[in-house]
C-alpha cells in the first residue's frame, strides 16, 4: 500500500451556506508528506475545509490544488482522497469488510480485488478477525478503526480526518493517536487532521493552522 503524499494548496477559498459565511478567503499550503492539523473551536469551519477538499461540499469561490492540479470541481471519487468523518458514518447493514470495501465498489473494482485490498486495510488497523461483524457489534474504538480502514483502502495520497477521536475516552484516544501516526508512515501519505483539542494537535502535528470564524489566525510548528 505505498503511495506518495500529495501536496495541497487552498487559494482564497470561500464557502457560504445561504447567509452563513463558513470560510472566508481561506489560504493554506500543505507540503507532500506533512501531518498538518487544523485547530479551532466548534463552528470555526474545520469540517467545511475538509468537505471542500474532499469534494463533498464544493467551495463557493477560490481554487484548491492537489499536486498543483486544480481539483475544485472534480467529483469526490476522482480525487484519490481518503476521509474519516466526525461520526464514523459506517453503514449499519453492511459487515466490516463490506464497509471497508465500499470505496472500491464506487471505483468499479472487481470483487476479488476489492476483498484483497479490504483485508489488507483491516490488517493495518488490526481488525483482520472482525471482517464479518456488523458495526453495532464493535466498540467505539473498533468502529473508528473500521472507518480508518475504509479511508485508506484505496491507498490515498491524502488522508483527511475530521475529529476522528472526539467520541473516545482519553486512554483509547492516546493509543489511536499513536496508531494514526504509524499508519501515516506505513502509507507514506499527507494527513490533514482536524481537532478542537489543543493537546492532541500539539502531540501529533508537524504544523498547526489555527482557524477562527472561517479564517486562519496563525500557522506554525507546535513549538
Ligand atoms: P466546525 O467543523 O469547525 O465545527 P463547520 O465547518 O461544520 O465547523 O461549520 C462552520 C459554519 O458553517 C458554522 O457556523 C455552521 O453552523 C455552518 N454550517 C456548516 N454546515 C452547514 C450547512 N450544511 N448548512 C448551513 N450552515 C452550515
Ligand atoms: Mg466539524
Amino acid at each position: 500500500m505505498m503511495s506518495k503524499g500529495a501536496s495541497v494548496r487552498f487559494q482564497s477559498v470561500s464557502k457560504h451556506y445561504g447567509d452563513v459565511q463558513a470560510l472566508q478567503e481561506f489560504s493554506l499550503d500543505v507540503a507532500a508528506g506533512e501531518f498538518i492539523t487544523i485547530l479551532g473551536a466548534s463552528g470555526s469551519g474545520k469540517s467545511t475545509v475538509l468537505n471542500a477538499l474532499a469534494g463533498f461540499s464544493p467551495a463557493s469561490a477560490g481554487e484548491i490544488f492537489v499536486n498543483d492540479k486544480p481539483i475544485t470541481h472534480a467529483p469526490p471519487e476522482k480525487r484519490n482522497i481518503g476521509m474519516v468523518f466526525q461520526n464514523y458514518s459506517l453503514f449499519p447493514h453492511m459487515n466490516v469488510l463490506e464497509n471497508v470495501c465500499f470505496p472500491l465498489l464506487m471505483r468499479k473494482m472487481d470483487k476479488a480485488q476489492r476483498e484483497t485490498l479490504g483485508r489488507k486495510a483491516l490488517d493495518i488497523v488490526r481488525l483482520a478477525d472482525f471482517a464479518a461483524r456488523k458495526p453495532k457489534e464493535l466498540s467505539g474504538g473498533q468502529q473508528q478503526r473500521v472507518a480508518i480502514a475504509r479511508a485508506i483502502v484505496f491507498s490515498p495520497s491524502l488522508l483527511l480526518m475530521d475529529e476522528p477521536l472526539g467520541a473516545l475516552d482519553l486512554k483509547l484516544r492516546e493509543a489511536l493517536q499513536f496508531e494514526i501516526k504509524e499508519i501515516q508512515h506505513q502509507l507514506n501519505c499527507t494527513v490533514i487532521y482536524v481537532t478542537h483539542d489543543q493537546r492532541e494537535a500539539l502531540a501529533m502535528s508537524n504544523r498547526i493552522a489555527v482557524l477562527r470564524a472561517g479564517r486562519i489566525e496563525q500557522v506554525g510548528t507546535p513549538a
